[in-house]
């Protein structure tokens, strides 16, 4: 089967990191992919050499390439769209000044999905704030009249908080000196903010609690205690400002590895294993009912995706969490207010 998939900001450096991959078939394997790709009409010719380059890879898999800048023709039958096209954080911008140039961004992005992808797209949002230009970009989808009658799910829409996960998933395993690949039930909970909870109470480290092995290396729980709510949640929290203080240039390879990963997982399935995915909440842990919030979720081989329940969150997660849950709601709150919900 043909996929078809739509990146949005396909010129910037993210997607510079991630066409290649995607057309390499890290995410479909051999199966023939189509990629549309959309810009601003000031970018189309930095998107010319993007274009160059990947038929000079000449990747078997890929099949075919379209540049446009109408959103329309880009997101015509995607099965999976990659929005990390946003207009960027600049100095002395407030919260409410990002709303405003990106709800108008991801209104339109949205609308045209909603007329235009398959039924069952799965959209990944990149392109920050994240969470809230996913809810922006969901509703203004479920408006739109399709020619197949159906309405676009919201559901459909998603936020990417897998860069936090894999950064939490590293800041553990150098703590304790132990392969990723040893570690499990890491979450990220919340906004794709700093006030994310990178969470590894449920973590296990070859099937052990993760909390013990921690307070191990770090002589005992309170000190293990001590390191999470000092080093560990605030170094996962910040690590894109200290990615670009080290290397002056923001984390745009890791975040595309991580909108990969996504993509793979909730196509494919992730075999039991939980990870962490910013979905519309069903008010699952507290969480208002229609948030794009950060959950531990897990996804069938058919590629439909759960939060897992029943967890037991004692009380300094529950007082993160909220406060997370908090910015979301008044981030929610902003958009509505600027005419975008
Ligand atoms: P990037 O490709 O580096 O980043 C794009 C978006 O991803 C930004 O909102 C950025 O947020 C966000 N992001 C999320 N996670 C990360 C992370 N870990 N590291 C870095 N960024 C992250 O931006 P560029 O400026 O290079 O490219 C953006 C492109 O989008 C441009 O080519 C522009 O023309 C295009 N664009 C297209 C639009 C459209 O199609 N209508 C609209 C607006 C822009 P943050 O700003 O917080 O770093």
């Amino acid at each position: 089967m043909t996929r078809t998939v739509a990146v949005t900001g396909a010129a910037g450096s993210i997607a510079y990191a991630l066409l290649f991959r995607l057309a390499a078939g890290e995410v479909y394997g051999k199966e023939p992919v189509r990629l549309r790709l959309l810009e601003v009409p000031q970018a189309v010719d930095r998107l010319d050499g993007v274009l160059m380059e990947l038929a000079d890879c000449a990747f078997p898999a890929l099949v075919d390439v379209v540049a446009t800048t109408d959103p329309d023709e880009a997101f015509a039958d995607a099965d999976a769209a990659l929005l990390v096209g946003a207009a960027p954080r600049q100095e002395g911008m407030n919260r409410a000044d990002l709303l405003r140039a990106n709800g108008e961004v991801f209104r339109t992005h949205g609308a045209a999905i909603g007329r235009a992808a398959k039924a069952d797209v799965r959209v990944v949002v990149v392109g920050n704030p994240a969470n809230t230009n996913a809810l922006i970009a969901a509703h203004h989808a479920s408006l739109q009249d399709r020619e197949d009658g159906r309405r676009m799910d919201p559901a459909r829409f998603t936020a990417l908080t897998r860069l936090d996960h894999n950064r939490a998933m590293s800041a553990l395993a150098a703590k304790i000196d132990a392969p990723v690949g040893s570690i499990e039930r890491i979450t990220i909970w919340g906004n794709h903010s700093n006030t994310q909870v990178p969470d590894l109470t449920d973590a296990l480290v070859d099937g052990r609690p993760a909390p013990e092995v921690v307070a191990e290396v770090c002589d005992g729980p309170a000190a293990a205690r001590d390191w999470v709510a000092d080093d560990f949640i605030p170094a996962v929290a910040n690590r894109g400002a200290a990615v670009i203080a080290a290397r002056g240039a923001s984390s745009a390879a890791s975040a595309a590895s991580a909108a990969l990963d996504h993509l793979r997982d909730w196509t494919f399935g992730t075999d039991g294993v939980r990870v962490s995915m910013a979905v519309r909440s069903s008010g699952e842990y507290g969480v208002p009912e229609g948030l794009v919030s950060s959950f531990p979720c897990t996804v069938e081989a058919d590629g439909s995706y759960r939060v897992v329940e029943g967890i037991e969150l004692d009380a300094d997660r529950r007082a993160r969490i909220d406060a997370s849950i908090a910015e979301l709601a008044s981030e929610r709150d902003e958009a509505a207010g600027l005419g975008f919900l």
